[in-house]
């Protein structure tokens, strides 16, 4: 067969059998309607919750373990654009359904420090908020910036972690958060330090914050919860 002949039955085929879109998260096997295939889905256990931290509600899609917690790190460093694409439209699916958010004006991705937004190419947090705003339209706002380096939230104390966050974030000037319910978009929520740090933030300014996150560690101990509000 010559060339040009087998270039046009390949072309035609596509036509005919478009190749099947895979799931946004394995890449493996082919996708559900949702973005992902079932046995992702499975082994994710989605169970979408609400948890209160320091008065503020804080929703959340899966718990932070097994095959969860190597999604979200595949997210973060081996440029898993895809998997935030499709975890950012089951957070965007889920809000959409839960009354508690439907008074939220804005979406606010967690920044990331100039140093390791350099390093990773791209801040995932923003990238779930995309994504949520493509189902649920609600504007992303990057009102909140980091104003220094802060080192990694993981192997450190419950005290270190709210010291090593505490007045590194700041509001960007020309942006007006009176009586605005704001959303803050994180990939996953374990102590809540990060959290509160912008929440509170928000709130200074006349905001209202909230929090929804694509993971979660279980709630802390009763230990944990002392030293927290230390
Ligand atoms: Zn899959």
């Amino acid at each position: 067969m010559n060339r040009t002949l087998s270039n046009w039955l390949q072309a035609l085929e596509h036509l005919l059998l478009p190749p099947v879109p895979l799931c946004g998260l394995c890449g493996e096997r082919a996708r559900l309607p949702v973005g992902a295939c079932k046995s992702c889905l499975d082994s994710l256990a989605i169970s979408w919750r609400k948890r209160e931290v320091q008065g503020y509600q804080c929703f959340s899609l899966f718990p932070y373990q097994g095959y969860g917690r190597d999604l979200v790190h595949r997210m973060k460093f081996q440029s898993g654009y895809e998997i935030a694409v499709t975890l950012g439209l089951f957070l965007g699916l889920a809000a959409r359904e839960e009354p508690a958010l439907a008074k939220v004006d804005i979406l606010v991705p967690m920044p990331l420090s100039p140093g390791r937004l350099e390093i990773r190419g791209f801040n995932q947090a923003a990238l779930l908020a995309d994504n949520i705003k493509g189902v649920w339209k609600r504007p992303v706002s990057s009102c909140v910036l980091r104003t220094r380096e802060t080192k990694s939230q993981s192997g450190l104390s419950l005290i270190e972690r709210k010291r090593n966050v505490q007045g590194a974030f700041a509001l960007l000037p020309g942006f007006d958060l009176r009586h605005r319910t704001c959303l803050i978009v994180d990939d996953v929520i374990t102590s809540g330090h990060t959290f509160l740090a912008i929440a509170k933030l928000i709130e200074d300014y006349g905001g209202k914050p909230m929090g929804i996150f694509a993971a979660r560690t279980e709630i802390l101990s009763r230990s944990d919860l002392h030293a927290e509000k230390l």
